[in-house]
């Protein structure tokens, strides 16, 4: 079962100027190949720690993947430190640069003595054709590994681990697992709730189960290897099984689920109208419920600021519009670190008038609050 690391190289991703999304697009493409990445590690255009690192990288695992660094220019050190990671030599190899000098042809333009240097890869390495950009990426086969060098340019990397890189190491390794993730996700719930819930779960290794936080929302992934997608697929039913039955109401969806699609549907089929007053969350919640056209205005555009006899207020307002519910919310952050909510809500008979706590800096009050209000409702209705 082979295992993976990924090298990210660019001094420009370490001084914060780019955002590294190659790895992140390697990590599921090693993912759907069903090989497990093992480590991650990002490092600046310097030969000599380029080096090493990949050294180290070898030692752990037997596919080491790095990205960047393969330009025509001083600063692009990964073909040498390759070559010195596995004790050989660059090598000039005149198909390759035969074929830079067609692809720059093509593009209309004519190599420099430069580009010649990315002819250049290390002894025993296989050129892999980039038919995307000019920067030549190469695989090299050592004794229980394999390197492979591709471009920094994310386009690119992206086309050759679709076109050539999959093709190598189905061929090389003949993977036969293949890895599925699946993601629950709970509201309502805390992270901390849901660990001592399952925290059984959480200590298996095949399936593996994880909890992740979001301000307001807590997803719990569960990733499961096996021989063939329907094996995998019922590893993880059986995990789902269990953890369903002990968080109940508080899932509110799975993988490509979000809170708002199936709060707005969970109204719109049970033909609910809804009256909101919304303060200080920037009408994303009133945003929502108009685009799927539940929200019902308030017709003397009463702006309800929350003050004496709001109770009273509110009812002759319910009474006045007529919805099916009226949902007044206010956040008010009480200081950087942390916010309240309060929310008032009136159905039939019914009214409910509750506040929320909110323990963490006030950049993640609005994602919580709306979070919030969303499972709120959300809970009420189911
Ligand atoms: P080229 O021949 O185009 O120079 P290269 O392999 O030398 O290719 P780099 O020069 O290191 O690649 O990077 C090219 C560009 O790709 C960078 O300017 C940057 O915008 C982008 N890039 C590099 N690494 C990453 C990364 N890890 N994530 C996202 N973008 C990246
Ligand atoms: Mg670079």
């Amino acid at each position: 079962m082979p295992s993976a690391e990924i090298i990210t190289i660019g001094t420009e991703l370490l001084l914060g100027e780019i955002q590294d999304t190659n790895t992140r697009y390697i990590a599921r493409f090693l993912r759907n190949e069903g090989i497990d990445l093992f480590r991650t590690t990002m490092i600046g255009d310097n030969e000599n720690r380029i080096t090493s690192t990949v050294m180290e990288s070898l030692s752990r695992s037997n596919i080491v993947i790095t990205t960047g660094g393969l330009g025509p220019t001083v600063d692009d050190p990964t073909r040498n430190a390759i070559a010195r990671a596995i004790g050989t030599e660059l090598e000039f190899q005149p198909e390759l640069w035969e074929q830079i000098k067609q692809r720059f042809e093509r593009f209309g333009r004519i190599p420099t003595e430069n580009n010649k240097k990315q002819a250049y890869i290390p002894m025993g390495a296989t050129a892999i054709e980039n038919a995307v950009g000019t920067a030549p990426a190469f695989y090299c086969r050592i004794e229980n590994g394999l390197i492979i060098s591709l471009p920094g340019v994310p386009k690119e990397l992206e086309y050759l681990l679709e076109n050539q890189v999959k093709g190598i190491l189905r061929t090389l390794f003949n993977n036969k697992y293949v890895i599925q993730t699946y993601v629950i996700h709970t509201s309502g719930i805390g992270e901390s709730v849901i660990d001592e819930k399952i925290a059984d779960l959480e200590t298996l290794s095949n399936p593996t189960v994880g909890i992740v936080a979001y301000p307001g929302q807590t997803d719990i992934r569960i990733t499961a290897k096996a021989i063939n997608k329907t094996k995998a697929a019922k590893m993880i039913s059986n995990v789902m099984d269990s953890i369903t039955q002990r968080l109940g109401g508080f899932i509110f969806g799975f993988n490509e689920d979000t809170l708002d699609e199936v709060l707005a549907k969970l109204l719109l089929n049970l033909n609910i109208k809804v009256c909101l007053i919304e303060n200080g969350t920037d009408q994303l919640i009133t945003q929502l419920l108009q685009k799927y056209n539940i929200l019902i205005s308030d017709p003397t555009n009463y702006n309800l600021e929350i003050a004496d006899n709001l109770e009273k207020k509110l009812e002759n307002l319910y009474k006045q519009i007529n919805p099916n519910i009226l949902l007044v919310t206010k956040l008010s952050k009480t200081n950087e670190k942390s916010a309240m909510l309060s929310i008032n809500y009136f159905r039939l008979n019914q009214r409910i008038n509750k506040s929320f706590q909110f323990g963490g800096h006030d950049n993640l009050a609005l994602t919580w609050a709306t979070n919030t209000i969303m499972h709120f409702l959300r809970s009420q209705l189911t």
